[in-house]
């Protein structure tokens, strides 16, 4: 089973082409790395992906179901932003259970799911903080959470670790990656990080100008690259 097909996808804002047929697909339980330069299109890709943008053309299908009109909320995905976007006047459990309550889900299931969540990301001590009290790594692992609850088929993370230290992105990644075993859900991560692709990524897709330049596993791209671009921004040598 595909968790996601894109063909032939365009994205124009006005005169604008920012993605130029974009073709590929994300199997089920697959973790796929969306790398390349700065305003080459990924975070487009991923809002497009969401839903937050309409694509210009092209398929988007979403397990085994077009998903180019439907609502961002109704897709099955959830996306974790880089800037958190967590309700200022919010507790990280009303934070964390926001999503589902508006779904009107029952108070029990709410309860477990967000229990759940915040034993995963280690975030029980910290439920009745709101976010001005807590470090940015632990506001990033709300933000995490708040996906995780909605117990998404696919998420969708736009360079979620680049605000956070050193030392605070590569625990994060090793969260992200313990997430992503324990809940064998597909996940799509955007990120201009050499050493996040090539550690987190089943697959690397390299995004140029809009166009994928190459899709494979993070070996086959270190051993062959298709050209000097993708060598250069793998950081093998070429
Ligand atoms: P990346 O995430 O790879 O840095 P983006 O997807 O943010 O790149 O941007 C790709 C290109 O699309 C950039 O040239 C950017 O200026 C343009 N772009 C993104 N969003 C909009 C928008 N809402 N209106 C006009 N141009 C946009
Ligand atoms: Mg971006």
């Amino acid at each position: 089973m595909t968790a996601l097909t894109l063909s032939n996808v365009n994205k124009s804002f006005g005169a604008v082409h920012v993605l130029k047929d974009i073709n590929l697909s994300v199997e089920e339980g697959e973790f796929v790395v969306f790398v390349g330069p700065s305003g080459c299109g990924k975070s487009t890709l991923l809002r497009v992906i969401a839903g937050l943008e309409d694509a210009t053309s092209g398929i988007i299908d979403i397990g085994g179901t077009v998903v180019n009109t439907v609502p961002p909320a109704k897709r099955g995905i959830a996306m974790v932003f880089q800037s958190y976007a967590l309700y200022p006047h919010l507790n990280v459990r009303d934070n964390m259970a926001l999503a589902l309550k508006q779904e009107k889900r029952p108070k029990a299931e709410i309860e477990k799911r967000v229990a759940e969540a915040s034993r995963m990301l280690s975030l029980e001590a910290y439920l009745n903080r709101r976010p001005a009290e807590l470090s940015g790594g632990q506001r990033q692992r709300v933000a995490i959470g708040r996906a995780v609850v909605r117990e998404p088929k696919l998420f969708l993370f736009d360079e979620p670790l680049s605000n956070l230290d050193a030392a605070l992105r590569m625990n994060t990644r090793l969260e992200i990656a313990k997430l992503h075993r324990q809940l064998a859900a597909s996940m799509i991560y955007v990120t201009h990080d050499q050493t996040e692709a090539m550690t987190l990524a089943d697959k690397i897709v390299v995004l140029r100008d809009g166009r994928v330049e190459q899709v494979g596993s993070p070996m086959e791209l270190y051993n062959n690259p298709a050209n000097r671009f993708v060598a250069e921004f793998l950081g093998s040598p070429s």
